[in-house]
C-alpha cells in the first residue's frame, strides 16, 4: 500500500513523500513505517506510545486517526496519507441577508468595473450587490494576505480590514507580492492599504498595526462577516480560531510549507472548529514554521487564491465550499486531496463537554510543556559573540548543527557536528560529555527542544544553545573573516 507522507514530516522519514509498504491495516502499516524509520517514530507518538494529537491520518479521504479503526481492512483502499497540522459538502448559503443586498447600488464605473462578474448566471447583480456589502477581516498581511487582499479588494468587497503588527523587509518580497521594494521598512498594513486603494479607491479599508492576542482578538473581528487566517505562526492561529469558534464566525484557514499548503473553513453553520481538527499544536520546535522552513514563491499564491475564492462564494452563496474538509495541495507533485474534517464529540470549544470558554493567550512554548521543563533545568544559552570569540581563540568545544540539509546550504558552518534533531538520543555517543557541547539551529527554538531531548536521554555533559540561532548570529559570526563561509 502507498503511504503518503506531508512535507512537514518527510524529514522524519528518509525525505520520501511516498513509500510503498505491505500491511492490510493503519496499525500494520504504521508499525511497518516506522520499524523501518525509526526517527519516524518520535515524530508520530508520544511518550506514552500515543500518536500525538497534531497528526491526521486518513486512509484515502476517510479520517482514521483515533486507534479504533486502526485494525480495520483497507487494502480496497489506494493510499494512506499522514498530515500534521501546519493548518461538508453542504451546498453553500450567503452570508448576507437579502435586507443588506438590497440596501447596495452600483452607479456606472462599478457596473463597468465588475462586469465579468455581472455576467455570470451565479453571480450577477445580486452576487455583486452581496459582496459590496460584505465585512471582512484578514489577519496577517504577508504572503498569504497578499493574493487574498488583492483579489478581494479587486471583486469589489466593501469593507476589508488588515490586520498585521509587522514592517516589510527585502525577504518578503519573494512571494509578498502587495509590497514593493519602496515600502521596505514600513508597516505591512500601510503598505497594504496603498495597494488597495490603487486597486479600488472606493473601497472603505481598515487598518489595525497590531499582533493579534487573546486581549484584542474578540475586537478585531467582530461585526465581520468572515475572517481570513493568513497567519504564519501557531500561537496566532490558536487564538483565532477560537476566538471565531466563541464569536461563531466563519474563518477561511490557509497555511503553506515549502511546497504544501491546505485550505480549510471552520465554524460554519454547525461545521467542525480548527480545534475539532488539530485540538493542539505540535511541540514547539517539531515543526518548523513557514518563517523558518520556507515556500517556494508562487505556494502563497495558490493557496491564498483559493481562500479568497472561498470567502467570495460564502458571500455570493454558490457552489461546494470547504467546510467540513480540508483541502491539501502539494505543489511539487501536483497531488491534491480533499480530506474530511469531521465534529469533534470531545473538542474543548465546540464539543459537549467544551472546556474553553473565553480566548486564552498560549504562550506557545508553556503551552507544550517546555516552559515548565525550562524552569526546572534552566537551558544555558550562549551569545553569538562569544560564540565568535570562542572559535577564535580555538576553544575545545563540540558546535552541533540540527538544522535541515537545505538551511545548512544557505549558512554553512565549518567544523560542525551535523546530528538531526530526531537522531540526537540515538547519536549522543558521538558527544563528548567533558568539554561544552553547543546547539544551532535557524531562530534558536529547535536547539533549545534539542537540549531537552538530551537531557532526557541521560545526557550529562554541559549544554548550550546558540542564542537567537543563526539568525541572530549571522552578522557578527559571519563577518569573522576566515572563521565561517
Ligand atoms: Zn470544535
Amino acid at each position: 500500500m502507498k503511504i503518503y507522507i506531508s512535507a512537514t514530516l518527510r524529514g522524519f522519514f528518509g525525505r520520501h513523500d511516498k513509500v510503498e509498504l505491505e500491511g492490510n491495516t493503519v496499525r500494520s502499516l504504521l508499525k511497518t513505517l516506522t520499524d523501518e524509520y525509526p526517527d519516524g517514530r518520535e515524530a508520530l507518538y508520544n511518550d506514552d506510545g500515543k500518536l500525538r494529537e497534531f497528526i491526521q491520518i486518513y486512509v484515502d479521504d476517510e479520517k482514521f486517526t483515533t486507534e479504533d479503526k486502526w485494525d480495520e481492512d483497507i487494502t480496497a483502499n489506494r493510499e494512506l496519507l499522514l498530515i500534521p497540522s501546519i493548518a461538508g459538502g453542504a451546498p453553500t448559503e450567503s452570508l448576507i441577508s437579502d435586507e443588506r443586498r438590497k440596501e447596495v447600488s452600483f452607479d456606472d464605473a462599478e457596473i463597468e468595473r465588475f462586469n465579468k462578474h455581472l455576467m455570470l448566471r451565479e453571480i450577477g447583480v445580486k452576487g455583486q450587490k452581496r459582496i459590496k456589502a460584505a465585512r471582512v477581516v484578514i489577519i496577517g498581511a504577508g504572503a498569504l494576505g497578499s493574493p487574498v487582499i488583492q483579489y478581494l479588494a479587486a471583486a469589489g468587497i466593501g469593507e476589508i480590514k488588515v490586520v498585521d503588527f509587522d514592517e516589510v523587509n527585502l525577504g518578503n518580497l519573494q512571494s509578498q507580492v502587495i509590497h514593493g521594494k519602496r515600502d521596505i521598512g514600513r508597516p505591512k498594513t500601510a503598505s497594504a492599504k496603498d495597494t488597495i486603494k490603487g486597486i479600488n479607491p472606493k473601497l472603505t479599508i481598515e487598518v489595525d498595526n497590531i499582533k493579534v492576542d487573546a486581549e484584542n482578538i474578540m475586537e478585531v473581528i467582530a461585526g465581520y462577516d468572515v475572517v481570513v487566517d493568513c497567519t504564519d505562526n501557531y500561537k496566532a492561529r490558536y487564538v483565532i480560531g477560537d476566538a471565531c469558534a466563541l464569536a461563531k464566525i466563519p474563518l477561511v484557514f490557509g497555511a503553506i510549507y515549502q511546497y504544501e499548503g491546505q485550505v480549510g473553513i471552520f465554524n460554519l453553520d454547525d461545521g467542525p472548529c480548527y480545534r475539532c481538527q488539530f485540538p493542539s499544536p505540535p511541540p514547539t520546535g517539531l515543526v518548523p514554521t513557514c518563517a523558518e522552513g520556507g515556500a517556494i514563491s508562487p505556494l502563497p499564491g495558490i493557496i491564498g487564491s483559493i481562500q479568497a475564492n472561498e470567502v467570495l462564494k460564502l458571500i455570493i452563496g454558490i457552489g461546494e465550499n470547504l467546510s467540513g474538509k480540508l483541502l491539501t495541495v502539494d505543489s511539487l507533485y501536483l497531488h491534491s486531496n480533499i480530506l474530511k474534517v469531521h465534529k469533534n464529540d470531545n473538542c474543548p470549544i465546540c464539543g459537549k463537554k467544551a472546556s474553553i470558554f473565553e480566548v486564552e493567550d498560549y504562550d506557545y512554548e508553556d503551552f507544550c510543556g517546555l516552559r515548565e521543563e525550562e524552569e526546572e533545568i534552566p537551558i544555558e544559552g550562549i551569545e553569538p559573540e562569544e560564540l565568535a570569540e570562542r572559535i577564535e581563540r580555538g576553544d575545545k568545544m563540540t558546535i552541533v548543527d540540527i538544522r535541515e540539509p537545505h538551511e545548512r546550504a544557505i549558512h554553512r558552518f565549518p567544523d560542525v557536528v551535523v546530528i538531526p534533531i530526531g537522531q540526537l538520543a540515538r547519536r549522543q555517543k558521538e558527544l563528548d560529555p567533558e568539554i561544552d557541547t553547543i546547539f544551532i539551529c535557524k531562530q534558536g527554538k529547535r536547539s533549545i527542544l534539542a537540549i531537552k531531548t538530551l537531557r532526557e536521554a541521560g545526557y550529562k555533559g554541559p549544554l548550550y544553545n546558540l542564542k537567537g540561532g543563526i539568525d541572530g548570529a549571522k552578522d557578527i559570526i559571519f563577518s569573522h573573516e576566515g572563521a565561517w563561509l
